[in-house]
Order: structure tokens, then C-alpha cells, then sequence
């Protein structure tokens, strides 16, 4: 049997505790709901991290044993210490993957590996949305079919400061009339990321089959297939080069 693939599924975990609406609906958080459908797949093992326990909940141990981390952040981006945001940004660039949520288009993590600001316009008037398809042969997409269809959401509309997605799985339209590339993948290093846009905590978005098929789909795409730490070797040739002399190796370059 191959090996499990181990999510943490990270919430700030404040707007539950908060908001008797958004309790309703997540009565033990978001990530415990994420983390309870993941569990139902065979291959996956999941648990879950909040912003009040210590070092954020992303130990070194934590993120050690994590092969791919969801994020769900809204109101407390600064919050995460920025210790914290580097050593989830170092992993992600040894391979670990990643998976961004909804609001968390702002948080530290994403902006710092996007290096932009991941800005965009917004709307909550509980309009419908459509998230088309355009990658049905996608492994993200793999189930799906020519469209999720959400009757509430909040809108997220273009222009979305991202840099160009090494590939675009969904493209919402709003009722409302905007656009929005709501599902994107990246590589840095060797890790995998994807944004994937759908999760107003006052909505039951997470509850939905189609909205769970792709974050299941997406952590297996994001699963690791390497890992490896940063180095930067001198490198001794492996022919013979006229007139080279063995360099100090312990100058960096
Ligand atoms: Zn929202």
C-alpha cells in the first residue's frame, strides 16, 4: 500500500468562535470540517492547526510531518508570525505542497511565495457563482464536470495581482458580472501550490460534494515527490579542464 499522504489543514479559527452564523455552519471550524472529509479517503491522514496554539500550530515538528498543508485565513494574516511564514515558505520550496483558500489570497504565506500582492476586488451580496472547468483533464479537476454551481457566494472579482498560474483549472463568472481565475496552480522550488477561491465562512461552501472532490483531487496533486533542502555546492568538474586549479570550497560563490 503506498504511503499515507499527511495533510494539516491550518485555520485562523476566529470567526467560528466569534460569529453564532458562522458557528452554525462550521461548529467546530472549518478545519475540523476539512479535516473530517479528507479523513473519509483512504490514503489521506489528516489533522488540523489554529493561530492560538503555540508557534502558530507550524512547529518544526508539525510542518516536518506535514507532505501538504491547507490554509484558511481571514481577519488575523498578521497574526502569523513571520518565523512561522518562512519556515512554511522554506518546506513548500523543498517540495511539500500547498493549498490556498479562499481569503487566504492575503495572507503572509501566499504573498510571500507569489511575490505580488494577491489583491483583488470583492463583493458580498450572496450572488450565485459559476466556476467553469476549462482543465476537465486536469487531476484537479478530474470529476468535476463542465461546472461547479454555487447558489450564495461572496464575489471575488479580476484583476487578481497574481503572476501568470503555470496552469488555470477554474474560471468563475458572477451573477453580478464579474470574473475570476478561482482555481490556480503554481510550482516554487519543489513544491506544488494551488489557489482554489470558493470558502466564505458564512456560506456552506465546504459542505458541498463538488467543492470537497477538488480539495481532495488537489492535495493528491500536491502531494511531494521529492524533498530537498537548499544548497548551493561548488561543484568540481567532472572532466579534466586545462588550467583549472580545485577552488576553496567553503567560499560561496
Ligand atoms: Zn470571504
Amino acid at each position: 500500500m503506498p504511503a499515507k499522504i499527511h495533510v494539516t489543514i491550518w485555520n485562523e479559527f476566529i470567526h467560528e468562535r466569534q460569529d453564532e452564523k458562522v458557528r452554525a455552519i462550521y461548529p467546530h471550524g472549518i478545519h475540523q470540517l476539512i479535516a473530517g472529509f479528507l479523513s473519509k479517503h483512504q490514503g489521506i491522514e489528516a489533522r488540523t492547526a489554529t493561530l492560538d496554539q503555540p508557534e502558530n500550530g507550524l512547529t518544526e515538528s508539525v510542518v516536518n510531518q506535514t507532505d501538504v498543508l491547507i490554509w484558511w485565513g481571514h481577519q488575523a494574516h498578521d497574526q502569523v508570525s513571520d518565523g512561522v511564514v518562512r519556515r512554511v515558505q522554506n518546506k513548500v520550496l523543498e517540495g511539500m505542497g500547498l493549498i490556498v483558500l479562499h481569503s487566504a489570497h492575503h495572507s503572509k504565506i501566499f504573498r510571500a511565495l507569489m511575490g505580488t500582492n494577491c489583491s483583488l476586488r470583492w463583493r458580498e451580496a450572496g450572488e450565485k457563482e459559476r466556476l467553469w472547468n476549462i482543465e476537465p483533464g486536469h487531476p484537479i479537476a478530474e470529476g468535476i464536470g463542465d461546472y461547479i454551481e454555487l447558489p450564495h457566494a461572496e464575489m471575488y472579482g479580476e484583476r487578481f495581482d497574481i503572476p501568470d498560474p503555470d496552469k488555470v483549472i477554474f474560471i468563475s463568472w458572477f451573477e453580478g458580472g464579474e470574473v475570476f481565475r478561482s482555481g490556480c496552480c503554481w510550482e516554487r522550488g519543489h513544491g506544488r501550490i494551488f489557489y482554489f477561491r470558493p470558502g466564505h465562512e458564512t456560506y456552506p461552501i465546504y459542505h458541498h460534494e463538488q467543492i470537497q472532490k477538488v480539495i481532495i483531487n488537489a492535495v493528491r496533486w500536491a502531494k511531494p515527490r521529492v524533498m530537498i533542502a537548499d544548497k548551493c555546492p561548488m561543484a568540481e568538474p567532472l572532466e579534466k579542464i586545462p588550467k583549472y586549479k580545485p577552488q576553496n570550497k567553503n567560499k560561496s560563490q
